[in-house]
């Protein structure tokens, strides 16, 4: 059916949960019956998720929104009738620039024909044809991608480190354990377009010599879990998974194991023990998974969105990748754009961006004529920047000097009316409940800040109270044995550091 009509004059539904839950599949079914004549077909996120459910039409290039099963007989007379309109919205979409979301929203999920006539596993099979493992690894270290899962650690470092290591067995790994409040960029990137990730791990399986792997997706999402285990079927018909792929003696069998819902488990020492199906907390390193990961073999992990760039690195050259960013923090980053700005939704920016410009040109700024307060960058890991700094680069370096972290790329900005105590208390409420109870400065300390917090927030805090919440802070940080209790304590700290006023308000009862 696609190659059968003009590519140019498609009707293409937003199909992503955001939309889906809009109704967005009743006003695909009933745009196929209406235009028999035309391509009608669902593709991955749009990005514009506050306004969904969204269809786009091409050649025109117009997006509908707010497109329900009830307004059908308008979006139908729409396009019929494409006009321009005055697009308030026209930044959100001009000023990105994407690379792991360059093909969502443009091609089906469900379909591998429609991945590979996009140059679908071009990268891949490239490699495996031109490329020895070293050079492909040469190429990512040159490109100087850096981990986007929020540590930022360089990429092909890690490769290059499993990649040395002798061992019968070795496994990739792919980190889709996305649990931060906010983000959704890695459900979006499987619900929308599962063959990018698939083939940056091939091309990792190859590179490190692998023959296993595992994508570790957390079972909330059972949308990216179907589509995902579609394309795997389909790339295993397409014989680019299994064995003697593309005719040669590389094999690699990939699965898909469910998380259930543990925010420690995206921690990478405890998803290994998840996936050997122990539980998942986490066990000091070194040793690190690179050398001894899955049952003790050298593993390779990375997240959803750093597969996702690999196989456009591969095709366009780590030169043309390196050319975009800063300094020291290359290429473009996905954002969940979430809480108080009028944009809800996924967007993909060049690193050095201002976040003046991501929130306020992109984000289109802040709704119902509210001052913008702060925004949390890196969930309950990061901290939050106030206004005086809107003007900060968004890359690895300048947001750490902050005190906050670019994390896995959840953004939630906040408007003049929140309480940043309360800010405080909802993250360390959540790592509380997360905190796998392993170690003592994050078992207790988790507890200890909240019960401090709360009372605070009653207004029954005093002065003494803020000096042991900063106390048990810093402690946590330096003692914790995983990132989550030793990073726990970032939004108490970057809240009290940019709003302390707020914090003596309520202790001092003047609030
Ligand atoms: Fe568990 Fe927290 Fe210790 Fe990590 S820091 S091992 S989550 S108790």
């Amino acid at each position: 059916q696609f190659l059968g009509k003009d590519k140019q004059d498609t009707i293409s539904v937003c199909v992503a949960a955001g939309c889906l839950a809009l109704g967005s599949d009743k006003v695909l079914e009933e745009l196929k019956r209406i235009f028999p004549d035309r391509i009608v077909k669902g593709v991955g996120c749009l990005g514009l998720c506050s306004r969904g459910a969204l269809v786009r039409i091409e050649p025109e290039g117009f997006v509908i929104e707010h497109a329900r099963p009830d307004n059908i007989d308008e979006i139908v007379n729409f396009i019929q009738n494409p006009k321009k309109i005055r697009d308030e919205n026209e930044k959100f979409y001009t000023k990105q620039q994407k690379i792991v979301l360059k093909n969502c929203g443009k091609i089906d999920p469900e379909s591998i024909e429609e991945y590979i006539l996009n140059e679908g596993y071009k990268a891949f099979l490239k490699c495996l044809n031109e490329l020895s493992p070293d050079e492909v690894i040469n190429e990512v270290i040159k490109s100087g991608l850096r981990g986007r899962g929020g540590g930022g650690y360089p990429t092909g470092l890690k490769w290059s480190t499993v990649g040395k290591i002798q061992s019968p067995i070795k496994y990739v790994v792919c980190n889709a354990d996305e649990g931060d409040p906010g983000a959704f960029m890695d459900r979006a990137i499987l619900e929308s377009d599962p063959h990018k990730v698939i083939e940056g791990m091939l091309i990792a399986a190859y590179a490190v010599g692998a023959n296993r792997g595992y994508v570790y997706v957390r079972a909330e999402y059972p949308l990216a879990i179907k589509r995902l285990k579609t394309a795997i079927k389909n790339a295993e018909r397409f014989n680019l998974l299994g064995a003697n792929i593309a005719g040669t003696t590389f094999n690699f069998n990939l699965e898909v194991r469910l998380g259930a819902g543990a925010y420690v488990c995206g921690e990478e020492t405890a998803l290994i023990a998840s996936i050997e199906g122990k539980k998942g907390t986490p066990r000091p390193r070194p040793p690190y998974p690179a050398e001894s990961g899955i049952k003790n073999y050298p593993t390779l992990i990375n997240n959803v969105e750093t597969y996702a760039n690999i196989s456009t690195i591969i095709n366009n050259g780590s030169e043309w990748f390196a050319s975009i960013g800063t300094d020291k923090s290359k290429g473009t980053k996905v954002f969940a754009l979430s809480g108080n700005i009028k944009n809800t939704g996924l967007v993909e920016v060049p690193m050095g961006i201002k976040l003046y410009d991501l929130i306020f040109e992109i984000g289109g700024g802040i709704p119902n004529d509210k001052e913008f307060k702060a925004v949390q960058t890196g969930g309950p890991s990061g901290g939050c920047i106030p206004s005086e700094y809107l003007n900060t680069s968004v890359d690895y370096e300048s947001l750490t000097h902050l005190g906050s972290i670019m994390g896995s790329g959840g953004m939630i900005v906040m408007d003049e009316n929140t309480c940043m105590v309360d800010m405080a208390k909802f993250f360390i409420d959540f790592c509380k409940s997360e905190s796998c109870g392993k170690c003592a400065p994050c078992r207790n300390g988790t507890v200890q800040l909240y019960e401090i917090l709360d009372k605070i927030t009653k207004g029954e805090g005093n002065e003494r109270d803020l000096i042991t919440m900063i106390k048990i802070a810093n402690t946590m940080k330096k003692t914790s044995l995983c990132g989550l209790g030793q990073s726990a304590p970032n939004p108490v700290l970057s809240a009290f550091k940019y709003f302390k006023d707020e914090f003596y308000e309520h202790v001092l009862h003047r609030y």
